[in-house]
């Protein structure tokens, strides 16, 4: 891991400054835990920042004590670290830190209710606006430092498959080859997963979020894998489609239909295309098979500190790619009694098109 190149934190608090200016915001309370790491390094369980021109501070408890100054002075983030034994006692030093603000922004997507009203308590005279999702649009930019992390996680990923493969052909269990994939990942660095892997086989593979069972995987049919793992913070994700000898024509024809919906989907991502273009491009694929009833979700969704994030690459979405997007495209079909197939890429986008950063072989054969 040493050799990852550094990222650039600090920049980070500067460029949601300025955002803030632009919504008339005078200071920002940050809630979102995965919000909090990418501003300060900070990756305890408990925490909020507030983002304030005239100096931010993130407050924790008294578990993070060493831990929270450690991460953030080692990040590089202008960031006071404060330490608040009780809830109240968090929110009294975030009212004192933000003394003067007039309007103040919370991540409404993630405050609940009780929350918003005791800061709204705290805070007063100040006025709380529903500030909505900043810190996760600028998330979206992903720097060097960030892809090469996610890239390293693709890769591994990508190993840790090659490593596995053959032993679907030993009629391992759902779960057991699951267990083998993370295992493998772990092994070569792999902090973690990013999410549980989906190993769904036969009839299984006709849910798209199937969690692996103790069913014994068979020769003839389609196995769904979707895995991925974090390498210092950052996700990956990938989906393959394997079997183990010929599952048969119905089955080919799905796999076919979506190995061509993940190239043009691929193909259509680009620096100023409309998300919803590159999922309308996918999907006219598999429409054009008669199947486009069984691609029951988006084409894809972006990936960095979480598995699941902006933007969306959906008929709904109304985001525009940018530079350093970070996106899965990952058609998919399922139908019961035949089976499921989903082949999913992450790439990063350039002004160029797609850069892959998920290598392993797309063939459907063991
Ligand atoms: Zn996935
Ligand atoms: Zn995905």
């Amino acid at each position: 891991m040493t050799s990852l190149p550094p990222m650039e934190v600090p920049r980070r608090l500067e460029r949601l400054t300025a955002v803030l200016e632009e919504a008339g915001l005078d200071a920002l309370v940050v809630s979102h835990l995965p919000n909090v790491r990418y501003l300060t390094g900070f990756t305890g369980s408990a925490g909020m920042l507030l983002v304030h021109a005239g100096g931010s501070v993130l407050v924790t408890d008294g578990r993070y004590r060493d831990q929270a100054g450690e991460q953030v002075a080692a990040s590089g983030a202008v960031v006071d670290v404060a330490i608040g034994a009780t809830a109240a006692d968090q929110r009294e030093i975030l009212a004192a830190s933000a003394s003067g603000a007039a309007r103040v922004g919370l991540e409404d997507h993630v405050v609940t209710w009780a929350e918003q009203r005791a800061l709204s308590e705290r805070l007063a005279p100040a006025e709380l606006v529903a500030a909505g999702a900043l810190v996760e649009d600028l998330r979206r930019s992903k720097d060097p430092g960030e892809v090469a992390r996610i890239r390293l996680a693709c890769s591994i990923a990508d190993a840790a498959l090659d490593a596995v493969r053959s032993r679907l052909a030993s009629s391992p269990t759902e779960s057991e080859f699951a267990l083998g994939l993370e295992v493998e990942m772990r092994t070569r660095g792999a902090s973690g997963v990013s999410f549980d892997a989906i190993v769904a086989s036969g009839p299984n593979a006709a849910m798209p979020h199937a969690r692996p069972t103790d069913r014994r995987i068979e020769r003839g049919e389609l196995v769904v894998i979707d895995f991925g793992c974090i390498v210092d913070g950052y996700c990956s994700d990938m989906t393959r489609t394997l079997s183990v000898g010929d599952p048969g024509p119905d089955a080919r024809r799905l796999f076919e239909t979506v190995m061509t919906a993940n190239a043009a989907g691929r193909e259509a991502v680009t620096v100023g295309v409309e998300c919803r273009a590159v999922d309308a491009a996918a999907r006219a694929v598999v429409d054009a098979e008669g199947l486009g009833d069984a691609f029951v979700h988006g084409t894809g969704h972006g990936v960095g500190v979480e598995i699941h994030e902006a933007p969306r690459l959906a008929a709904t979405s109304r985001d525009t790619l940018i530079e350093g997007d970070v996106v899965t495209v990952e058609p998919g079909v399922y139908v019961t009694g035949v089976g499921g197939v989903r082949i999913e890429d992450t790439v990063v986008v350039t002004a160029s098109g797609a850069e892959p950063l998920t290598c392993s072989p797309k063939d459907l054969l063991l």
